[in-house]
C-alpha cells in the first residue's frame, strides 16, 4: 500500500496475523451468545497484551505503545475484520485522559488499564439524552464535607447502553452540576465498580452477540471522592468531544476492515460456487456488486488514512473534527452496503449465523447509530462547511 513505512507494514502485519489467530472462534462465540469460556478469553487477553498491540493510543511514557494516528487506524482495521468483538482484546484505553489525569488518576487507573490491568466503561446516554448528550438528567451535587470529612459529588441519574459494564471495573459518569460557579455545566467523575449505588437496572439483549453487554445502570446517591473529578468542573463536554473525535476515526477503520473481510469472503465464495452451469462471479450483476464493493472501499480507506495523517500532522482541531465525521460516515455507511450485498451474493448460506456475511450484517448495523447517528456527522460536516469554508474541512488548502 502507498505511502506505508516498513514499520507501519509490519504492524499491519502482525496484527492481521494476530487477528486471523480469533477468526476460527468466531461461530462458537456467536452461538454461545457471545462468551467463549473464561480460559480461551484469558489467553486471548494475554496473547494481545504478549502483541504489542494493547494500548497503541496511549503513550509510551503512560505505558502504552505511543503509535501515530495512522498505525492506530492500520491495527484497529485488522481488528474490524472479525466478528463478536473477540479483537475488542486489542483494546484502546481513554487516551483522552493523558493531559489532565492527576498523579492519583494516573496510577490508580490509567497506568493499570494500559498494562491491561484494568477496564473502563462509559455511562453517558440516557434515556432521553443519546444524540444531544447537553440535555442530561443526571444530576452531580457538591458535599462539601462528604461522608469521610473530604469533598464529595454525590451523583443520582439513570444511564443507559453502558457498554463493557459486566466486564469492567471502573467507570466514567457524566453529569451535570446542581450548584456552585459552573451549575449547570457537566462533570466528568471516574468511579471504581462495584460502588455502593450503582446498580444495573437490566441488561436488555441487543442485535450482535458478543461478550460485553451494554445495560441500564442507576446511579443513587452515589458518594465520588472529588477527587476523582476527570480535568474541571465545566469540562464534561470537552471529554466527551475528544473521545469521539478519536473513536470516530477508529470506528471508521473497524468498518473499513469488516468492508474489505467481506469483499474477500463473497468474492472468494462468486468464483467458486457454480449456478446454472457457470461460476457465480461471471453473472455481471453479482460481478457489479463486487465491483461496486471495491472501488468504495478502496475510496473509503484512502480518506481514512489521509484523516489519520492529518491527525498526525497536527492540523486543526476543529477541521480534524469534520474530516474524523466525514470517515465515520463514509466508512459506516459503506461497510453497511458491502454487508447487505455480501448477503446477496452468498444467498441462502448468507442469511444463516454461521455465515460471516449474517454476523457482520447485524454487527454492522450499529456503527450508523454510535459514537453519532450518520445524520448527526452530516450536521457537524454540514456546520463546518459553512463557519471553515470547504477548502478548509476538505484540506485543500
Ligand atoms: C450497542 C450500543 C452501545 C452503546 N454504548 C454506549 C456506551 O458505552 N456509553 C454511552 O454513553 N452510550 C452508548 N451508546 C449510546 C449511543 O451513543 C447512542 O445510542 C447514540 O448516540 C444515539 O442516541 P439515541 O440512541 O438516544 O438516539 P436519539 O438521540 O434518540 O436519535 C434517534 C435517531 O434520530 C436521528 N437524529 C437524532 N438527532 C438528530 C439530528 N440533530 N438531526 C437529524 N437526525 C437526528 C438519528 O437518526 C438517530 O439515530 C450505545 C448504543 C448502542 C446501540
Amino acid at each position: 500500500m502507498t505511502g506505508l513505512s516498513e514499520h507501519d507494514l509490519d504492524i499491519r502485519r502482525r496484527a492481521r496475523e494476530f487477528t486471523d489467530t480469533l477468526i476460527p472462534y468466531e461461530v462458537e462465540a456467536e452461538l454461545a451468545g457471545g462468551t467463549l469460556p473464561a480460559e480461551t478469553t484469558e489467553r486471548f487477553h494475554q496473547a494481545a497484551l504478549d502483541s504489542g498491540l494493547y494500548a497503541t493510543n496511549i503513550p509510551e511514557s503512560v505505558g502504552g505503545r505511543g503509535f501515530t494516528s495512522l498505525q492506530q487506524v492500520l491495527v484497529q482495521e485488522q481488528v474490524g475484520r472479525v466478528t463478536n468483538g473477540l479483537a475488542w482484546c486489542l483494546h484502546t484505553p481513554p487516551q483522552w485522559w493523558v493531559e489532565v489525569a492527576t498523579d492519583e488518576q494516573l496510577e490508580r487507573w490509567l497506568r493499570p488499564a494500559a498494562a491491561g490491568h484494568r477496564h473502563e466503561c462509559y455511562a453517558i446516554t440516557e434515556e432521553h439524552a443519546g444524540s444531544d448528550v447537553s440535555d442530561l438528567a443526571t444530576t452531580a451535587r457538591l458535599d462539601p464535607t462528604g461522608s469521610t470529612g473530604e469533598p464529595e459529588y454525590v451523583v443520582n441519574g439513570v444511564k443507559w447502553h453502558v457498554t463493557s459494564y459486566n466486564l469492567a471495573d471502573y467507570c466514567f459518569v457524566q453529569a451535570v452540576l446542581t450548584d456552585g460557579e459552573h451549575a449547570g455545566e457537566h462533570v466528568l467523575l471516574v468511579v471504581d465498580l462495584p460502588t455502593s449505588g450503582i446498580e444495573v437496572v437490566r441488561t436488555p439483549a441487543y442485535s450482535h452477540n458478543i461478550a460485553d453487554h451494554h445495560p441500564i445502570v442507576s446511579f443513587t446517591d452515589v458518594r465520588i471522592p472529588a477527587t476523582q473529578l476527570v480535568g474541571q468542573e465545566g469540562q464534561g463536554m470537552t471529554f466527551t468531544q475528544d473521545w469521539f473525535r478519536f473513536e470516530r476515526v477508529m470506528v471508521a477503520a473497524r468498518c473499513v476492515g469488516a468492508a474489505s473481510r467481506l469483499l474477500d469472503e463473497m468474492t472468494t465464495f462468486a468464483g467458486e460456487r457454480v449456478v446454472g452451469g457457470q461460476r457465480l462471479g461471471d453473472y455481471q450483476l453479482v460481478t457489479a456488486m463486487l465491483a461496486d464493493s471495491a472501488a468504495e472501499l478502496y475510496a473509503a480507506r484512502a480518506a481514512l488514512y489521509e484523516t489519520a495523517r492529518a491527525i498526525d500532522a497536527g492540523e486543526d482541531r476543529k477541521v480534524l473534527h469534520a474530516r474524523a465525521s466525514m470517515v465515520k460516515l463514509l466508512c459506516s455507511e459503506l461497510a453497511g452496503r458491502v454487508a447487505d450485498r455480501a448477503v446477496q451474493v452468498f444467498g441462502g448460506r448468507g442469511y444463516m449465523r454461521e455465515n460471516v456475511a449474517e454476523r457482520m450484517f447485524r454487527e454492522l448495523r450499529v456503527e450508523r447509530i454510535w459514537e453519532g447517528a450518520s445524520e448527526i456527522q452530516r450536521v457537524i460536516v454540514g456546520q463546518q462547511l459553512l463557519r471553515r469554508g470547504t477548502a478548509a474541512v476538505l484540506g485543500e488548502g
